[in-house]
Parts: structure tokens; C-alpha cells; sequence
């Protein structure tokens, strides 16, 4: 049986989105569980809309989530590069297989001007109808053609798309799906006047000449399958199979668009929010595709082992911001404390100037256990490093009872005779006013609590308040004293 080779063929028209590294990810996995070549070609014909990092953002991101690639621009071999579009133009990868199609009457030269053509598609528009070349130039006399070739007049080739001819495959995800050419498509081009091939003619050759066995890609392009199938007829070229996954959609069952403002869209972001590789990896790997069983958390490794395409959805895959948030927790969790605090200090560093590094390392471990991204540390921690304490009103109302001040004023005086301020002698302090004041329980931990982080629910408290050292406890303690009276 020959290899599996499958594809992800970007166009740098942006950055690394979400949809596309999905896209990438499934790709991934078939190649590696039925031992296949994964590679990765460069669309970059559409000149206008290509940004300057557009190939990088991709190519880095994919790299930074653990989607490595057998074959592609880096990595060439032997029979199938060039890996760019505009190279494969250049070397008339795409001219050769138009002059085939031209001697075999399959193509034709249209000699429309984009002006015309836009008239009529508006005209056709207003009546109703899906606008569709009218044919114009489908059968110029030979000399006509001839003359216009002389005189270098500006044109494009357009396929013979075959009238009211029905266009089947078997889809991976979807079953048998059946286009009618009427319904899809005029005669449409293949080259544009500047002899750049469209996405349409350039995909099939290069599916093809790549030897790519299995198109697996956004149900977006769905429309366009029919398309490809009529120039992969017209060369007698043996198609792929292809699947198309149902699109992702965000919580209100929409499809994700650049206003869902609480979903992050562009790979690097995830990055720079710090989640883990890994755990977008898993995250990513479950929208629109589902193991058997409950389980949800999934290293590579067992994705691949467990893939398979029967159990891509049918339904469209839902973005669930904390199903992401739950699983970059696990993974953060299972960080040994090391790994850990190299991940987070980074956040810290950068929001707040601090000296003392192995203080900013305790910092961090206080919240690892509830961490959902790397950069909350910034507000999880933030009470290290305001200068007054903020109380909000379920605090205040919870100072209000009896017995509060006289406790906090017996803490503050504990506290202020402890000469080295260490966890084993707040603890001492905190039980001899429990003592000597007979009070217990939430009552005098959560003034404490309060008075001290300005929160009723935190970490260790009395890990807390060590780190957070005697001079702002006992000036913390004294504003809340104030406060209440
Ligand atoms: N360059 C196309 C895109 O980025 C690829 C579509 C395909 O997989 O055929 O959408």
C-alpha cells in the first residue's frame, strides 16, 4: 500500500488562527497514526493580502504547539518541491499543465475585461441569479484568438466546466456529498491575466503533483471541492479522498468571528497569555473530534494512538473557554515546581520590578494549584504588590461584627513582637489570641484573611502572610483597624 501523504497548505494572509491550527492538528495526527508524511506547502499566490511575517507566524506557531512536519520548504524531497506557489509559478509548474489543458480543448483563453465581467455578474445579480460567466469567449474563431495573441491582449483561462454533471466523493467526515455543476460554478479561471494560478487550479496541481492521498480541511472549502473534482477530470488525474470538518463555533453556537472578543483567535496569543503547548494541543484536538469514553486529557502521543477519522464530528465544534481554562489547568498542575515557577516568573517579572527572585518564586507557587494561564499571576498575585489594601463590600460587611477589631488589634501586636517573622511563630501568635481572646474558627481567620489580603478567599494564609512580610501585615492590619472605627 503506498504512503498516506496529507497536507496543510497556508496562505501567509495572517497570522496563525485557531481554525487553521486545527486544521494542521488533524492533519497531523492522520499522518502520524497511519504512518504518513505530513506536509506543509506555502499558498501564497493572493499578492495583495500576503503580510510579511505571514509564513513565519505559521510555521514558528505550528512548531511552539508540537505540529512538526516530515516535508516542506526547510525540509525538501526529493520530486516535490518547490514548496512556495510563486516558485512553482515561476518555474511554469502551472503553465505546463495549462498547455495541456489548452491542446485538449479542456481550458480556453478568455479575453473579458474585468470591466465587462462586472456588469454582467451585477446585472445577473439584480435578476436574482448566482452570477456566472456567460461564456462569452468559450468559442472564439481560431483566428480571432490568433490575432488577440499577437497583439499580447490581456486575458485569463478559464476551465470548460461540463454542464448539469453531477460531482460525488465519498467525504471522510461527511459521507457521500453531491454537487451539480449547475448549481456551483460558470466556466471559471485558472489562470488570472497576470498568469497567476487561482487557489482552485493551483491546489490540484499541487495535490497531485505532491502525491497527497487524503484532503483534510475546513468545511469552508466545501464549495470548492466540486471545483477541483471537474480539473482533476479534465486532466484524468485520479483524485484524492477528501473530508471537510464541520467549523468551530463559539458559545452561542455562532461561527467564531474576530468580535468574540473572550475567545483568543491567533495561536500566538495563547502564548503570550501563557498556556501550555500541550495543553492547547489536547484542547484543540477535542473540537470536533472525540475519543471513546470520558476522559478528556490526552498527550500527544495518546492522540495519535487514539485517532481516528470516524470519530471526526458531524456537528460543528464548539469553543468552550473554560473546558480550555480547566485543561491548561491540569496541565500547569502536573508542572514539578521547578518547571513551574520557570513558566509563571516570567509574567511576574514583567509586571512588576521585584528584587528578590526566590520571594517572587514562593509568590508564584502559593497560586499554582489554581492557575489557569500563565499571565493571571499577574492579578492573582496582585496584593504582593498594591500599596493599600482594596476592600470590597462583602469584606467591609464582614468587619462590621462584634469582637473583629479587638481580635485584629491582638493579631497586630503578636504579630509586631515576633522577631523573626516565620510561618512557625505566626501560627504560635494567631493560636495564643485564639486563646487568650476565646475566639475560633472563621471567626478569627477570616478577619485575619481580610485584613491581611484584602480577600476572604486565597491561598495558605499563613504562607501568605510570611511573604507578604511583617511591615505591610502589621500596616495592612492598622488600615483595617481604621477603617472599621
Ligand atoms: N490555502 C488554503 C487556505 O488557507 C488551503 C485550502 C485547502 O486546504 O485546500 O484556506
Amino acid at each position: 500500500m503506498n504512503k498516506s501523504r496529507v497536507r496543510y497548505p497556508p496562505s501567509p494572509t495572517g497570522y496563525l488562527h485557531i481554525g487553521n491550527a486545527r486544521t494542521a492538528l488533524f492533519n497531523y495526527l492522520f499522518a502520524k497514526k497511519y504512518n504518513g508524511d505530513f506536509i506543509i506547502r506555502i499558498e501564497d499566490t493572493d499578492l495583495e493580502r500576503n503580510i510579511a511575517d505571514g509564513v513565519s507566524s505559521q510555521m514558528d506557531n505550528l512548531k511552539w504547539l508540537g505540529i512538526e512536519w516530515d516535508e516542506s520548504f526547510d525540509k525538501e524531497a526529493e520530486g516535490y518541491g518547490p514548496y512556495f506557489q510563486l516558485e512553482r509559478h515561476k518555474i511554469g509548474v502551472y503553465q505546463k499543465v495549462i498547455d495541456q489543458l489548452l491542446e485538449n480543448n479542456k481550458a480556453y483563453r478568455c479575453y473579458c475585461t474585468h470591466e465587462e465581467l462586472e456588469i454582467e455578474a451585477e446585472a445577473q445579480k439584480s435578476a436574482g441569479l448566482i452570477p456566472k460567466y456567460n461564456g462569452k469567449c468559450r468559442d472564439l474563431e481560431k483566428d480571432i484568438i490568433e490575432e488577440n495573441q499577437k497583439n499580447n491582449l490581456d486575458h485569463t483561462i478559464r476551465l470548460r466546466v461540463p454542464e448539469d454533471t453531477d460531482y460525488t466523493w465519498n467525504d471522510i467526515v461527511k459521507g457521500n456529498v453531491t454537487f451539480n455543476s449547475k448549481d456551483v460554478t460558470g466556466d471559471f479561471n485558472l489562470l488570472k491575466q497576470n498568469t497567476i494560478p487561482t487557489y482552485n487550479f493551483a491546489v490540484v496541481v499541487d495535490d497531485y503533483q505532491m502525491d497527497i492521498t487524503d484532503v483534510l480541511r475546513g468545511e469552508d472549502h466545501i464549495s470548492n471541492t466540486p471545483k477541483q473534482l471537474m480539473i482533476y477530470d479534465a486532466l484524468g488525474w485520479k483524485r484524492p479522498n477528501f473530508g471537510h470538518m464541520t467549523l468551530i463555533v463559539n458559545q452561542d453556537g455562532k461561527k467564531l468571528s474576530k468580535r468574540d472578543t473572550n475567545i483568543i483567535q491567533f495561536i500566538e496569543k495563547y502564548k503570550d497569555y501563557g498556556y501550555l503547548p500541550e495543553a492547547l494541543f489536547n484542547f484543540i484536538a477535542l473540537l470536533g473530534w472525540s475519543p471513546p469514553g470520558e476522559e478528556e486529557i490526552f498527550s500527544k502521543d495518546e492522540l495519535i494512538e487514539m485517532f481516528t477519522t470516524d470519530r471526526l464530528s458531524k456537528s460543528s465544534a464548539k469553543f468552550d473557554v473554560n473546558k480550555l481554562n480547566w485543561i491548561n489547568n491540569k496541565y500547569i498542575t502536573k508542572l514539578t515546581d521547578n518547571e513551574y515557577t520557570d513558566f509563571v516568573l516570567p509574567f511576574l517579572n514583567n509586571k512588576y520590578k521585584i528584587d528578590n527572585q526566590s520571594w517572587a518564586k514562593e509568590i508564584t507557587l502559593l497560586y499554582k494549584e489554581q492557575m489557569t494561564y500563565g499571565k493571571e499571576i499577574e492579578e492573582l498575585a496582585i496584593l504582593f504588590f498594591q500599596e493599600e489594601l482594596i476592600l470590597n463590600d462583602e469584606c467591609k460587611e464582614f468587619l462590621m461584627q462584634d469582637t473583629i477589631t479587638e481580635t485584629l488589634k491582638a493579631v497586630a501586636h503578636k504579630f509586631d513582637n515576633i522577631d523573626s517573622f516565620n510561618q512557625e511563630l505566626i501560627k504560635l501568635s494567631i493560636k495564643e489570641v485564639q486563646k487568650e481572646n476565646q475566639v475560633k474558627g472563621k471567626m478569627i481567620f477570616m478577619p485575619i484573611r481580610i485584613a491581611t489580603t484584602g480577600q476572604m478567599h486565597g491561598p495558605d494564609l499563613i504562607k501568605t502572610i510570611e511573604l507578604l512580610g511583617k511591615d505591610k501585615i502589621i500596616k495592612n492590619i492598622n488600615s483595617v483597624i481604621n477603617h472599621i472605627s
